[in-house]
């Protein structure tokens, strides 16, 4: 990945820095609003990570300790990180082979008395298949929070994914594809929910630092409950402007490269490519490729044929429960986490690249499966 930046965000960033307003402010304020009207969600709450936002999430929800949240493993880690900071016990569900995301298929197996959220993840951005585990999770009286980390531009049954969700968690590191550098964003359908998120990434405070500027008496804030620092500040929304206005040309782009790459490794035998699922379409934040046993080369093999040759590729997505941090966790069957974290890579792909740089991977990977380039 490489971010698409150019002079036009250096400049909204420079006039952030001229205004001396560069905190939490108008501009935030700004891009919370346009990107929760972009992805269709009622309230959008800027934060300083997708972490954070998963975290607040949580929070708001009022989880704690002696409760489940039921996580893919298949997922940064930072999606089981956030149950563990509300003291509760992240519980590991596996994934659907064909997009890599949770399902009501995966998830109900793993729901106890204890479970008191699930938290689902557009991975790579495809979209999961929400609706059967909201309606799931309501049966059941469970909490869904969506991580849509990586959705920004993806769609779920014709509308923009994550939009719909009564909470949902947004990245704008420089791995996805609209960036602030670091920055992220809690969108929900409730405004009470909203009203709070507010005051939590801001100490508890029942004033903004801005209510308190436009003020003319003077006022005494108080701190309602304890809360945190998690503001994004007004420099990185003035970034997130000018990106949001360029996310639907990214996902165009992303889409016509992925396509390309369907296309061309098509015909390479034991190689599968990420494909959208039935229910809508990815944004193709991270385009991975399965190896199976009658592809030649195993895929650190490949990783490092294509490294030899100066491409860049990464292993696919982790698994949580193999990591060091959650060693001795207990967990049920994650034989497709295992199967796709052991057999994924994710291939280059950015807004920039040209036909020739992706002839070029195309070609390594024909050449290690022993085809002539195409
Ligand atoms: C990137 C990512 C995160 C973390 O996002 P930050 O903004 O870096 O905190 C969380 N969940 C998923 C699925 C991610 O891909």
């Amino acid at each position: 990945m490489k971010p698409w930046l150019g002079d036009e965000e250096a400049r909204a960033a420079a006039e952030a820095v001229a205004s001396g307003w560069v905190a939490q402010g108008p501009r935030v304020a700004e891009f919370e609003s346009a990107f929760a009207a972009y992805v269709g969600a009622p309230h959008g709450v800027a934060v300083s990570s997708c972490t954070t936002a998963l975290h607040l999430a949580l929070h708001l929800l009022g989880i704690g300790l002696g409760d489940e949240v039921v996580v893919p493993s298949f997922s940064f880690i930072a999606t089981a990180n956030s149950a563990v900071y509300v003291g509760a016990t992240p519980v590991f569900a596996d994934v659907e082979v064909a997009d890599g995301n949770v399902s009501a298929r995966t998830v109900e197996p793993v729901l106890t008395d204890h479970t008191r959220a699930v938290v689902v993840v557009d991975q790579g951005g495809m979209p999961a298949d929400v609706q059967p585990l909201r309606e799931l999770c309501e049966r059941r009286g469970i909490a869904l929070v969506e991580d849509a980390a990586c959705a920004a531009g993806s769609r779920y049954r014709g509308a923009p994914a994550g939009g719909q969700a009564a909470l949902a968690a947004w990245s704008f590191h420089p791995r996805k594809l609209l960036t602030t550098g670091e920055g992220g964003m809690l969108t929900t359908s409730d405004a009470e929910l909203a009203v709070r998120a507010r005051r939590l990434r801001e100490h508890g405070m029942n004033l903004s630092a801005a209510d308190r500027h436009q003020s003319r008496q003077p006022v005494i804030e108080s701190y309602l409950e304890v809360g945190f620092n998690y503001r994004m500040t007004d420099i990185q929304a003035a970034v997130g402007l000018v990106q949001l206005g360029k996310l639907d040309a990214m996902v165009v782009r992303r889409r016509e490269l992925a396509s390309n790459y369907q296309e061309a490794l098509a015909e390479v035998p034991g190689l599968r490519t990420v494909q959208d699922p039935p229910w809508g379409e990815s944004n193709f934040q991270s385009f991975w490729v399965e190896l199976r046993d009658d592809y030649p080369l195993r895929r650190n093999e490949l990783l490092t044929a294509l490294a030899d040759e100066g491409v860049s590729a990464r292993a696919g997505i982790m698994a949580t429960h193999r990591q060091p941090a959650y060693a001795g966790h207990a967990h049920g069957d994650l034989t497709t986490t295992e199967r796709l974290t052991d057999n994924t890579l994710i291939l280059p792909l950015f807004h920039t690249m040209t036909e020739r740089e992706q002839q070029r991977v195309v070609t390594l990977i024909r050449r290690a499966a022993g085809l002539r380039a195409a």
